[in-house]
């Protein structure tokens, strides 16, 4: 008989309750996407239609408001992480600023060296994009991680070469929400004088990122992980102390201090500026007020027999938990609910997989706890109401999985 972790209400009766007080499905897959806030689309609108300008065109209005509209949003995404503004490089999202970052160094530092070390619990964007460094001609080193899935300072500054031109780790995991010393990273990058690239589109706009203070020289981020829009996403690149350089790998007109060529998408660019602003004013609120929502789903998750959370308890994104369900498989658990309750087992580009994630493995998990886990990201406009609504179906998801009298 599986414990049930809200005895002390009527479930039945405050499902029907619950039920009615919110909006079917609930969201909890914030890590893969969050919804635009409609701030951010009220902002863009007039960038399709009145302010359709391209920003490259020098010689009229159009193009001058384009442009000017593209400068205000630069300023504003810079100001979320501590940058200059001629530090950020607009590009198509995450996955395209992991390309140039990790691309764009090898092929520019080819003279000093061929040997990049990362994270073996990066994202997709990061490994595959060092897995193409290894065909031609680089050698990465994957670092692994502890059971908490923290990064071994230890191992990281060992494994520094005289070739070593780049550490790559991210910020933030996606899947667990665990989060990387990026100063004791950076210090030792800086010892060494080694570049340091962090991924941090979990982190950024969620949790205070400071690219100075944290001492990062290249860093990616996207739009639409903090309630923007997607396909527009950021490099920064670091002007001085040390001056970075990078080769562009998209050839064309010379856009974004030719590191970066194509027509900018200046509505896109607009509601990114915007997200970032209102980031900027709202992190702290909404951190505190996600970080209480998750606890309290946390907790009754707990509640449920042979459950366990993976990742640093302490050192996590607010808004995020990933829970280990024993004798439970998850994708059948993600199938019990997925009509009212969106969720994921781990990552968006890979959750159409049946390999079990590389993140739950490298922290040292068996192929069963990986399979059994779900992450659960919360976000902007998630409730109370909706946690307690999640609470009830997973935990009847499980028990009815656990139950061995067949159906
Ligand atoms: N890096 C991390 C850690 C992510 O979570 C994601 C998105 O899932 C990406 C990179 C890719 O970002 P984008 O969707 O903007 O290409």
């Amino acid at each position: 008989m599986v414990s049930t972790g809200l005895k002390f209400i009527k479930p039945f009766g405050l499902l029907l309750c619950l039920q009615h007080m919110i909006k079917l499905p609930v969201y909890l897959d914030n890590n893969a996407t969050t919804m635009c806030d409609p701030r951010v689309v009220e902002a863009m609108l007039p960038y399709f239609t009145q302010h359709f300008g391209n920003a490259a065109s020098r010689s009229h209005q159009f193009g001058w408001s384009a442009d000017a509209a593209v400068e205000l949003a630069r300023e504003q995404v810079a100001m979320l992480i501590g940058s200059e503004p001629k530090e950020i490089v607009f590009t198509s999202g995450a996955t395209e600023s992991d390309n140039l970052a990790i691309k764009g160094i090898f092929e520019t530092y080819a003279a000093k060296g061929n040997h990049i070390i990362t994270l073996a619990t990066e994202h997709k964007a990061v490994l595959d994009t060092c897995a193409h460094i290894e065909k031609i001609g680089g050698e990465i080193t994957y670092l692994p991680v502890d059971n908490n899935g923290m990064v071994n300072l230890a191992l990281l500054e060992a494994a520094i070469r005289p070739t070593t031109i780049l550490i790559a780790i991210m910020y933030a995991n996606n899947e667990t929400g665990v989060v990387q010393p990026m100063q004791q990273i950076a210090a030792i990058a800086k010892k060494y004088q080694i570049l340091f690239f962090s991924d941090a589109v979990q982190a950024v706009g969620k949790i205070p990122v400071n690219v100075l203070s944290d001492g990062i020289d290249i860093m990616a981020f996207t739009a639409h992980k903090m309630y923007g829009p997607k396909g527009v996403g950021a490099l920064y690149v670091r002007r001085k102390n040390p001056r970075v350089k990078l080769t562009a790998q998209i050839d064309g007109g010379g856009h974004e201090r030719n590191m970066r060529s194509g027509t900018l998408n200046v509505p896109a660019i607009v509601g990114f500026g915007k997200a970032a602003q209102v980031a900027f004013k709202q992190m702290a609120h909404d951190g505190v007020r996600l970080q209480d929502l998750r606890n309290r789903l946390e907790k009754g998750l707990l509640l449920i027999e042979d459950t366990q959370i993976n990742g640093n308890p302490q050192l996590r994104l607010p808004h995020v938990t990933n829970v280990a369900f024993k004798r439970v498989d998850s994708e059948g658990l993600l199938m019990g609910v997925n009509k009212n309750i969106a969720l994921s087992s781990g990552s968006a580009c890979t959750s159409a997989s049946i390999e079990p994630s590389h993140v739950l493995k490298a922290m040292g998990f068996s192929n069963e706890r990986a399979h059994g886990s779900l992450r659960f990201s919360l976000g902007r406009f998630t409730t109370a109401e909706e946690i307690d609504y999640t609470l009830i179906q997973i935990e009847k998801a499980v028990a009815k999985l656990r139950d061995p009298t067949p159906r």
